[in-house]
């Protein structure tokens, strides 16, 4: 908690330059604030050299991740970031990656990448390391710089190129080990997002490329975020909409049923109409009384197959295109553009339907299979069949859940709304079971001598987009409003002028005891006028400012909050002692109460 006589420092040293101007580059908040308090500076498209406030938040947070790891008995180890792509190539992962890997040679030709997590690397350790059930269950953690070409870098260190996370591995013996250790990861993530002052949500997300089973993601709250996430206070149901399944049928009343009576489809003349909203307007419908067909290119590991695919969901819906990908198998996923879709299909795409389509492969929403008859393209200009029924009109070709899931739409367990937010993904993590070792060979024996892949499980903390997620929720008009336990100094003792005497030598007298009783503390020893002096301390977020001023002639100092602004007068007297409470206490508010996120069970050989 204490940082030691080490952990204070004069601003007058300190390499924290501060900029007026908002940075053009940055769209959030948290981006604009870490240029503008200094704490990061641009070498290149998401890449950031940490001065040393951003470098002290980082390893403020890092300590908080340290802790809740040792504290679930993982071991903290050390990974190399530079591997050779064979083991990227052996796991499969080298082609779902794609450009993202940050491809290298060395002086020899050999191929190697950056690393962008280590699956690879720790599953290869353990088929080198591991061969008895008696070395089983182990969880190892590490932290590092982490390298992904991102296609579109943003928001800072939101979404870097070179970034820090923390990276931990659960290896057992069986699914039950694999299940205690995913609670535990998870009870440490909990208390890791809470002591760091974020307002979070776990959600349930997709695998990605990391493949395996069960996963979750951990979503810091934040209009600016990425992540749309969708949940149910009914029934506590939550997921990234991603991954959110849609209500069965069933449970769904929309359009079905409104089959205008009709024994089949009706053709008719609709000239002009191209989009659902001509569709609407022209026949005077619900838009969820139509459907649309999407175009699509997929393309599959490893050989790079591509194939056009024809999505088929309801007029009102948008396409989930990871449910799609994940349907097909496919690796990725393209829109098609109208030229391609004539010369394969013969279908003009504003007119487009499943009715006689052929040259691609169809699928069709659960909502649209089974849900009732529709409007929709009739595959030539200018023609909509109306009420198509999938089976009985078309065959609705691979059937699966492909919408996307929002706000207001029926929760999938319950059929209660669902509520929605934007949030960060702060932390991700995956029930692998035995999908790596079982592709690179990681195996064990049991005590009868036979032969198991290990289980395995994997977790993932964005620690600089953590720090980021901080400043996104605690900041003002004036600058960043640090909780304490992510502060890079808790406190700034501010010794103003303004014609008095002695403030300059009580300022460095407070300033020594301070430090000399480990309090993190930061001296504004510049010559500034206080305005000035005021404005960065507010700008860098000190939780406590300590001006020694005006009041020094009645032997006080004024104590300032940053967050809510509360000022009082201490006596400088024992001012040290009462700085040291505060701080203790506010170093107290975010740690979690006891038995918070503890949903970890007894795990047997813990
Ligand atoms: P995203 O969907 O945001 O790209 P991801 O699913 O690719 O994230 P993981 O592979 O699960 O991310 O990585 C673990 C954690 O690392 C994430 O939860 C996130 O906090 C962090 N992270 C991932 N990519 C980046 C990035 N480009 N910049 C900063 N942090 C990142
Ligand atoms: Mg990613």
């Amino acid at each position: 908690m204490w940082g030691g006589a080490g952990a204070a420092v004069r601003m007058s040293t300190l390499l924290a330059p501060t900029l007026r101007e908002v940075p053009a580059e940055a769209e959030t908040e948290s981006h604009r604030l870490m240029l503008r308090a200094g704490l990061m500076r641009r070498l290149a498209a998401g890449i950031y050299s940490h001065l040393p406030l951003g470098q002290r938040a980082i390893a403020k947070v890092e300590a908080i991740v340290r802790q809740e790891m040792d504290r679930q008995g993982a071991q903290e180890v050390r990974l190399p970031l530079v591997q050779p792509e064979e083991l990227w190539v052996e796991s499969g992962r080298s082609a779902k990656y794609g450009e993202e890997l940050w491809r290298l040679k060395d002086r020899h030709g050999r191929p190697f990448v950056l690393a962008p997590t280590h699956e690879e690397v720790v599953t290869d350790l353990a088929r080198r390391e591991i061969s008895s059930w008696r070395q089983l269950p182990l969880i190892l953690y590490h932290v590092s710089n982490k390298y992904r070409d991102e296609p579109r870098p943003r928001a800072g260190v939101m979404r870097a190129r070179e970034f820090v996370m923390k990276d931990a591995y659960s290896l057992d013996r069986d699914r039950d080990g694999l299940l205690a250790a995913y609670a535990r990861m998870r009870a440490a993530y909990a208390r890791v997002f809470t002591r760091c002052g974020l307002d979070w949500r776990v959600v349930e997300a997709d695998p990605g490329t990391i493949g395996g089973g069960d996963t979750l993601e951990f979503v810091a709250l934040a209009d600016v975020g990425e992540a749309e996430i969708v949940w149910c206070e009914a029934c506590g149901y939550a997921a990234n909409v991603e991954r959110a399944e849609g209500a069965r049928p069933a449970e769904v009343e929309a359009a079905e049923g409104a089959d205008g009576g009709a024994a089949g489809p009706v053709r008719i003349h609709t000239p002009g109409v191209r989009t659902i909203e001509d569709l609407v307007a022209f026949a005077g419908i619900p838009a969820s009384a139509t459907s649309k067909i999407l175009f699509l290119w997929a393309e599959y590991a490893p050989d790079g197959r591509r194939e056009l695919v024809a999505a088929l969901v309801r007029g009102d819906r948008q396409l989930n295109e990871i449910k799609l990908a994940n349907a097909l198998g496919a690796v990725r996923l393209g829109m098609a553009d109208r030229a391609d879709v004539l010369a394969q299909t013969g279908a003009p795409v504003g007119s487009a339907g499943p009715v006689g389509l052929r040259g691609a492969r169809l699928l069709t929403d659960l909502e649209v299979a089974c849900g009732g008859a529709f409007a929709i393209g009739a595959n030539q200009e200018d023609w909509h069949l109306f009420w198509a029924k999938a089976g009985r009109d078309f065959d609705p070709g691979q059937v699966a859940d492909l919408r996307l899931v929002g706000a207001g739409d029926p929760c999938p367990r319950c059929g209660d709304a669902l509520r929605g937010a934007n949030g960060v993904e702060v932390g991700h993590m995956f029930a692998l079971g035995a999908v790596y070792s079982q592709a690179m060979g990681a195996l064990y024996r049991d005590d009868q001598g036979r032969s198991h892949p290990i289980e395995m499980g994997c977790y993932g903390i964005g620690i600089t987009r953590t720090l980021a997620a901080v400043i996104e929720r605690h900041h003002d008009r004036d600058g960043i409003v640090w909780p304490f336990a992510v502060a890079p100094y808790h406190v700034a003792v501010v010794p103003v002028a303004a014609g008095e005497d002695g403030t300059r030598e009580a300022g460095e007298r407070l300033y020594a005891e301070l430090r000399g009783a480990g309090v993190e503390t930061v001296l504004d020893d510049r010559d500034l006028r206080p305005g000035a002096k005021f404005k960065d301390a507010d700008l860098f977020g000190w939780p406590l400012r300590v001006t020694v001023g005006r009041t020094l002639r009645d032997g006080a100092v004024e104590l300032r909050q940053r967050r809510g602004g509360l000022t009082e007068r201490i006596q400088l007297g024992g001012a040290a002692a009462a700085i040291r409470a505060r701080v203790a206490a506010g170093l107290g508010e975010t740690e979690p109460p006891p038995g918070h996120g503890s949903q970890a069970p007894d795990a047997p050989g813990w």
